[in-house]
């Protein structure tokens, strides 16, 4: 489906921060289309409950939050392109997107591209991916019934995600960098009464061991003492951190945006008419509804800035 030909607000993504960003900008009575990976929801997609998002009493997945602020933005006007990005670049009086199979015009844009799992950074382990490492507890956990795993990470989503793979696993082993993973209160109680959970502190993943192309085990290193030891284990979930998806912007912006794309309180970066919205940008907050909120706030800048445009 292509877009009107020039549109208002051109919302690049399809997580909570871009829907949030169409339901507003389409609100607003602005032409807008949300263009998009095929799948909607972004990371949330793999949350079978979102936590500490305001008003959800009950159990809500994060596919039934995405569908439900999607269907909120169809509803205010917002039009849906379902379109890898390829490129942004300035035209005169606003943007190109280009997607694989359609180019947009729009007078201004939202990157809500959000961010990547990081990886380890250790050698082999592109190799193992899928054949014992896995980025996503919810998605591959089943596959390690009754088998030993780690989950790597020093957050509350790494201690959640050791409480998913739990469920199927022999016993988890949640290695965190610092002195004691930064949990909420639920996840940590939840923890310590899980029988399968083990918490290994102040340690980093070196070295990943392989037999027939299979994971077997991790080398761990104390980070004090930088004495190391190998943890037998037939997976490895690894939640160290996300890197914006930010490559898109790379001819529009001077400086470096691999840390995320530096933007005002309003969600404005240096470029007149591009905002940025959510993981893709530097200081996000990390959690669901602060997501929804950059949308939001970036929608409302859009509009704004058309509004002083047309003056
Ligand atoms: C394991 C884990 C558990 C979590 N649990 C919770 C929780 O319980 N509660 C909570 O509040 N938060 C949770 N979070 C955080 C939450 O998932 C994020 O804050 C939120 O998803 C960020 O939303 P976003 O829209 O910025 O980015 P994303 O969700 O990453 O969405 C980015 C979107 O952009 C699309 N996209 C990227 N590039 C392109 C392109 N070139 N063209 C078109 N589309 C593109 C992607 O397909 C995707 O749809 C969790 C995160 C993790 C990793």
């Amino acid at each position: 489906m292509s877009a009107p030909e020039v549109l208002d607000v051109a919302v690049v993504g399809g997580g909570i921060a871009a829907l949030t960003a169409g339901l507003f900008a389409a609100g607003f009575g602005l032409r807008t289309a949300v263009l998009t990976e095929i799948v909607l929801g972004g990371e949330l997609i793999n949350l079978e409950e979102v936590d500490r998002y305001p008003g959800l009493t009950e159990p809500v997945s994060g596919s039934e939050l995405a569908s439900r602020v999607e269907a909120q933005a169809v509803e205010a006007g917002a039009e849906f392109v379902f379109d890898d990005v390829t490129g942004i670049s300035r035209e005169s009086g606003g943007f190109l997107v280009a997607g694989l199979s359609d180019t947009t015009r729009a007078a201004t844009v939202i990157l809500a591209t959000g961010a990547k799992r990081r990886k380890l950074g250790v050698a082999g382990e592109d190799a193992l991916e899928g054949r014992g490492i896995s980025y996503c507890g919810t998605c591959d956990g089943p596959f390690f019934k009754d088998r030993p795993v780690a989950v790597v990470g020093d957050d509350d989503f790494a201690g959640r995600e050791a409480l998913v793979v739990a469920r199927y696993a022999s016993d988890v082993t949640l290695i965190t960098s610092r002195p004691d993973p930064q949990l909420a209160s639920a996840t940590y109680q939840a923890i310590e009464a899980s029988e399968r959970i083990r918490v290994l502190p102040n340690a980093e993943v070196t070295e990943v061991h392989e037999s027939g192309g299979v994971l077997t085990a991790v080398q761990v290193r104390d980070v004090g003492s930088a004495a190391v030891t190998d943890l037998s284990l037939a997976g490895l979930f690894v939640n160290s951190g996300m890197a914006p998806n930010t490559g898109l912007l790379e001819s529009l912006l001077d400086e470096d945006a691999g840390c995320g794309v530096v933007v005002d309180a309003g969600m404005r970066t240096p470029v007149p008419g591009l905002f940025a919205a959510g993981g893709a940008r530097r200081g996000f907050g990390g959690y669901a509804v602060m997501a929804a909120a950059d949308g939001a706030t970036a929608a409302t800048s859009a509009r704004d800035f058309l509004r002083d445009q047309a003056e």
